[in-house]
């Protein structure tokens, strides 16, 4: 009998240790993953320079408080500040608590306006997080059923429809601020067009809202741009960034730009553990190497290398819906609920996953090759074939 609380469901394996993209469980089976902890090893595993950067400076230091100053975590604002183009930066551990940062943020800077009842606009079927606060603004009952009340102050719109945005424009006066994610992840990899992106930004300007974009899983580098709204040529006010920042240490980060900079003084926010040397150094060590190892041209590339394999290996295929996605954050659509393929992966020596019950979810490490993607897609598409005609 476990004593572990029972929030998950799990496949019946343990990883001992892993190398690149590939991990071995207890029995000494290794699997190809495709999934890397859901978006967060960007470096894959054990990656020997991350790996010493991190050993050295837990050998120095791996915690001190946040009434002291943190020379990494200037660094790794500057690093942020450079490649995202906005002024200044909140750390903490994870994605949720940066969405938090975020909300907190748009209440803040309501209330500087004067608007005492603050709302923020978010999407259908988005995923902030599973905190009062995050999961009321998701976009998914099943994360919200049995614990109501949920957190006031949200108004949703379906995604990627300007016109729902314009009419909210009309007729609330308390907005503050609109929340979407660039690439929807748990949502089924939904990606908001350039267009909407842009009318987005256009609204916010329009009416001094901020434009909000939850960069948790489509950020640092996994679209191919370090930031997914790059791909559109905008510039929001607030990105919030977690997952695979650290690649694997948690770190999660509120970005703050614009009309939202500069808002918050000494006591407004704050986090114990967020931006500590060791979370800060593993971000830093991540920006490093994806640049020395040109990680962002190989998430486009290798991106699009396993879309074309596996259209071509699907093709003809009845029962495949599409392909959506940009560089190593690929969805296939089927025409069933395809849950149980999962295991059957698993089975087969692959990790992979599959969210909004009928889209099969691919989250590679940046570092997946060639010889990665003929491993990928040799498993997968003879077992989405079966699948198909059971
Ligand atoms: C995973 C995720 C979150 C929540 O991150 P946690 O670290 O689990 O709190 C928030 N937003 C998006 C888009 C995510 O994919």
């Amino acid at each position: 009998m476990s004593h572990l609380m029972n929030t998950y469901g799990r496949q019946p394996v343990a990883f001992t240790h892993g190398k690149g993209c590939h991990l071995t469980d207890t029995e000494g089976k290794v699997y190809l993953d495709a999934l890397s902890g859901i978006a967060v090893n960007t470096l894959g595993h054990a990656h020997p320079a991350f790996v010493a950067a991190l050993a050295e400076q837990a050998g120095r230091l791996l915690h001190v408080s946040n009434i002291y100053r943190v020379p990494q975590q200037e660094q790794l604002a500057d690093a942020l500040a450079q490649r995202s183009g906005l002024a200044e930066v909140f750390f903490c551990n994870s994605g949720c608590e940066a969405n938090e940062a975020a909300i907190k943020l748009a209440r803040f800077y309501g209330h500087k306006r004067g608007i005492e009842n603050p709302t923020v606009v978010v999407m259908e079927k988005a995923f902030h997080g599973r905190t009062m606060a995050t999961l009321s603004a998701t976009g998914n009952y099943k994360v919200q059923a049995g614990f109501e009340p949920l957190v006031s102050g949200f108004l949703r719109v379906p995604y990627g429809d300007l016109q729902a945005l314009k009419q909210v424009a009309e007729h609330h006066g308390n907005v503050v601020a609109v929340m979407l994610e660039i690439i929807q992840g748990e949502g089924g990899i939904y990606m908001a067009s350039s267009e909407y992106q842009q009318g987005v930004r256009q609204l916010c300007n329009e009416h001094q809202w901020l434009m909000i974009c939850d960069e948790v899983q489509c950020g640092m580098g996994r679209t191919g741009e370090w930031f997914g709204y790059q791909h559109a040529g905008i510039l929001p006010d607030v990105v919030t960034l977690a997952k695979g920042l650290g690649s694997g240490v948690p770190v999660g980060a509120c970005l703050a730009g614009g009309r939202a900079a500069g808002l918050f003084g000494p006591g407004n926010h704050g986090s114990t553990f967020g931006g500590n040397p060791l979370a800060c150094t593993a971000a830093l060590k991540t920006i490093e190497l994806i640049e020395a190892e040109g990680l962002l041209a190989n998430a486009e590339r290798i991106g699009a290398l396993i879309r074309s394999e596996l259209a071509a290996a699907l093709k003809d295929v009845p029962g495949v819906v599409e392909f959506r996605g940009k560089g190593l954050m690929l969805g296939i659509e089927l025409d069933r609920p395809c849950g149980e393929l999962v295991g059957r992966a698993l089975a087969a020596g692959l990790l992979i996953n599959v969210t909004h019950d009928k889209v099969i979810r691919l989250l590679p490490a940046l570092i997946f090759g060639e010889a990665e993607v003929r491993e990928l897609v040799d498993k997968l598409a003879p077992l989405v074939r079966d699948f198909l005609k059971g």
